[in-house]
């Protein structure tokens, strides 16, 4: 203890210090951004003053550089009706310490883990595509990814984060998330379990046309409810992705043609087979002109149009 006359202090006083973040703690488990807060916070009990000193004012200072540093106490008040002051030092030694917040964030803890899996067409572009998409969503919340076989594993502080935030992913991309629980082991006493959210990119894409109730279809939209096309007779629907996720894929956004339509009559709209160049009779399920250039898609050995693209 240094001794003053009116002002009795420690000579050492321990602070934690987080170096990633700035912030102070005096027992390693409350964390505070000001330094005198903490400095304020070790020392409070073991502060000493005579019983004559009154009107109490007391303030304090810190200084400190490279893990040392000073910590002073001021103090304003009276005896016997008259003002004092006094100052006093004490030795601070600041222990780098790295504070609960920043071990989450530096993924020493997760709570759940996002992983982003291809599905068998997809290419290391369109896995990277939704990685980004991912991490521009999560912010800060993502700390750490791991490249895995297949895809990435994104880690997560926070298990309702990693829900929101795949779920998020996944409706953008027109495909669901699988999520499962595990136990994580425990952590302080406490038991922790780890959720997994599995995005699997869809091999479905707009434009697809997908065998749905024993017809072509195309897929016009994606999403939770994807919207589908019958190319027979041009009625279109909502359907489940969950649904959906059988279906054969009959022909991709790419395989269309674009054709000529010779002419229409009762029996349907006749074009010229992208192929051979021949006159065929199609379905018309949706409204063509004579003359008019439209798209069809073959699917097996059959020609469909396909509706007017929306873009025009
Ligand atoms: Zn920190």
């Amino acid at each position: 203890m240094n001794s003053h006359s009116l002002l009795t202090v420690p000579e050492y006083l321990d602070l934690f210090h987080c170096s990633k973040c700035d912030n102070w703690s005096a027992n390693g488990k409350s964390w505070l951004e000001d330094s005198r807060e903490a400095a304020w916070a070790g020392l409070r009990h073991d502060i000493f003053s005579p019983d004559e000193v009154e009107n109490i004012a007391l303030e304090i200072d810190v200084q400190v550089e490279d893990r040392a540093g000073t910590v002073t106490v001021i103090l304003d008040g009276t005896y016997d009706g008259i003002p004092v002051h006094e100052e006093a030092g004490i030795k601070l030694r600041a222990h780098s310490h790295v504070c609960q917040d920043c071990s989450r964030r530096s993924g020493y803890y997760y709570e759940a883990i996002v992983q982003i899996r291809g599905n068998r067409d997809s290419t290391p572009d369109e896995i990277e595509s939704a990685l980004e998409r991912l991490l521009a969503k999560a912010g800060k919340d993502a700390t750490r990814v791991e490249d895995t076989r297949g895809g990435y594993d994104v880690y997560f502080v926070s298990k309702d984060t990693a829900k929101q935030t795949g779920r998020s992913l996944a409706d953008e991309l027109g495909t669901r998330t699988v999520e499962t629980s595990s136990h994580g082991g425990s952590k302080d006493g406490k038991e922790l379990t780890r959720s997994t959210v599995l995005v699997r990119l869809s091999p479905f894409k707009t434009g697809c046309v997908v065998e749905w109730h024993g017809r072509p279809h195309i897929i016009q939209s994606l999403g939770r409810s994807p919207y589908l096309m019958d190319l027979t007779n041009g009625q279109g629907g909502s359907v489940n992705m969950k649904d959906l996720e059988t279906a054969r894929i009959l022909a991709r956004p790419e395989d269309p043609r674009e054709t000529v339509v010779v002419a229409i009559d009762d029996a349907g709209t006749m074009i010229l087979d992208p192929d051979t160049n021949k006159t065929i009779t199609v379905l018309t399920p949706f409204e063509v002109e004579a003359g008019g250039t439209v798209r069809a898609v073959r699917v097996e050995e059959r020609w469909f149009l396909l509706p007017p693209d929306r873009t025009g």
